[in-house]
């Protein structure tokens, strides 16, 4: 077991009393505020172009934060999202500034929730069929999200829209499609989930190391205040991660930059770090 581990956002040791702190990927207050079913409601995950499986929305948490995480902020956010789905529904009311923020704070806690679960070759409830490759989680993000980091939650990059695929919850996790397209192995560095809630569809990516620029499908609108729900658009299909596209920067001359040190002889070395070739 694996007891020791500490909590994945503020990194305390978890201790004993981790059975009580198990984290709901979907709580019921927010479930019931979104319209959704927790005891009888479906969960679709999807990987690739398939439905890998389906399972309760009750079975689905985790032992990933420690008690005092998981009963403090954790739940206070919980207790919040009411208000992002009143936002939803009205349909014509502007996204303000709080709420911005209440709603991007809980999209990157499941988020990293996923990363941990999916990302890391746990599992989460009774799914155990894993197909998709590792992530390299975005730990200094949850550690912006444990402290209340402004900066960090208001910049990372979070798309909304408005599924149209009748599902009561959905998620999909995994690799973005990347550029440069020969380097498929960066997906790793861009962790990368849509999460659905019946008709409210969101979209988190987390690029790390390298500069990038995101690509999203039209329909899908940056979560920003001043947002309003009504305009975003339908979007129709099952949600994959390789909907976002995450362009590196940079990344071909750091390639060749690691080329030309790896053929350089050790006086060249010399020469270029400052120290004396005679
Ligand atoms: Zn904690």
């Amino acid at each position: 077991m694996s007891q020791s581990k500490p909590c994945m956002f503020c990194f305390a040791e978890r201790g004993s009393n981790i059975r009580r702190s198990a984290e709901h990927l979907l709580s019921r207050p927010v479930a019931r505020a979104f319209g959704i079913d927790r005891d009888n409601g479906e969960v679709s995950r999807f990987s690739g172009d398939r439905r890998n499986s389906t399972v309760r929305l009750n079975g689905l948490k985790r032992k990933s934060v420690c008690v005092a995480c998981n009963n403090g902020w954790m739940n206070q956010l919980e207790q919040a999202m009411p208000n992002v789905a009143a936002w939803f529904f009205a349909g014509d009311r502007s996204l303000d500034e709080g709420l911005n923020l209440t709603l991007r704070k809980w999209l990157l806690t499941r988020h990293l929730l996923l990363c941990e679960i999916d990302g890391n070759t746990a599992n989460f409830g009774d799914v155990d069929e894993l197909e998709e490759d590792y992530v390299v989680p975005p730990s200094s993000l949850a550690r912006a999200v444990y402290e209340d980091t402004v900066d960090a939650i208001a910049g990372a990059p979070i798309a909304l829209g408005r599924s149209s695929a009748d599902l009561d919850f959905a998620w999909a996790f995994g690799h973005p499609a990347v550029r440069p397209e020969g380097r498929p192995q960066l997906g790793r560095f861009a962790a990368t989930s849509g999460l659905t809630m019946r008709e409210f569809q969101a979209w988190v990516t987390t690029p790390i190391i390298f500069d990038y620029e995101i690509y999203a499908p039209p329909e899908l609108q940056l979560c920003v205040p001043g947002l309003r729900a009504e305009d975003l658009e339908r979007r129709p299909g099952i949600p994959r991660s390789t909907d976002l596209t995450v362009a590196f920067r940079g990344v071909e001359e750091t390639a060749a930059a690691i080329d030309r040190l790896a053929s350089m002889s050790e006086s060249e070395i010399r020469a270029i770090s400052g120290g004396s070739t005679t």
